[in-house]
Parts: structure tokens; sequence; C-alpha cells
């Protein structure tokens, strides 16, 4: 890994993570820690019942790809903090999520940055 994937990566983790720790204190959600984990192309995200959020940054041809759905697998991890399941409230909360991000303008910051890359 180079210097620069290292700092690109340290930007997107910045983001992700300021993101995160907002919304999971907004809604009262117990996030222990945000890291990103590397390389998998099955895996969007992890979250364990610790409170720990991995969320999936991926290089390729030196470029590194983010999952388009990189917002929707930040809530999804995010909504297990309280449901450990797919549940429907699960689902609810996910859902509310996923809006309070793209309005509060999450989906543009993330978009921003993405650009800048390519
Ligand atoms: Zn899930």
């Amino acid at each position: 890994m180079t210097k620069k994937q290292k700092a690109e990566d340290a930007r997107v983790l910045g983001m992700v993570r300021e993101a995160l720790e907002l919304y999971a204190g907004v809604y009262c959600l117990r996030l222990r820690s945000v890291e990103l984990l590397r390389g998998s192309n099955t895996v969007f995200g992890r979250c364990y019942s610790d409170g720990s959020i991995f969320i999936t940054v991926r290089w390729k041809n030196g470029k590194q790809v983010l999952p388009y759905s990189l917002l929707d697998t930040m809530a999804h991890e995010l909504a297990h903090l309280r449901y450990f399941s797919h549940s429907p409230r699960w689902m609810r909360l996910h859902a509310t999520l996923l809006q309070a991000m793209v309005r509060g303008h999450v989906y543009q910051k993330a978009r921003k940055l993405i650009k800048r890359k390519s």
C-alpha cells in the first residue's frame, strides 16, 4: 500500500467516522469504534455486538473504489447497533438513518470525495 493510498483511506475513514459518530449520537446508538475493512468484494461492512463497525474500502488499478452503496452500508451497520437482525424494526431504523444521512448532505460530501479522485 502506497503513501497516497494510505492518505486516501485516512480521508475516507475520517468522513465515515465523523458521519457515524454524528448519527449514533443523534439516534442514541452505542458506537464503539469505526475502522476500514480492506479488499473484500463481497462484504461492504461488518458490525459487532460490542459496537465496532467496519466499512470496506477497495483498491483497483491504483484507484480507491468505494462501494456505490457506501451510505447504505453506513446506515445498515449503524442500525445493527440497536437491532442485531434484519427484522422489520431494523428495516425501519435503517430507512430512517439513510434518509437522515441524505438530508444531512453526507451523500453530497461522499460524492465530492469520490469525484476529487477520479
Ligand atoms: Zn445486516
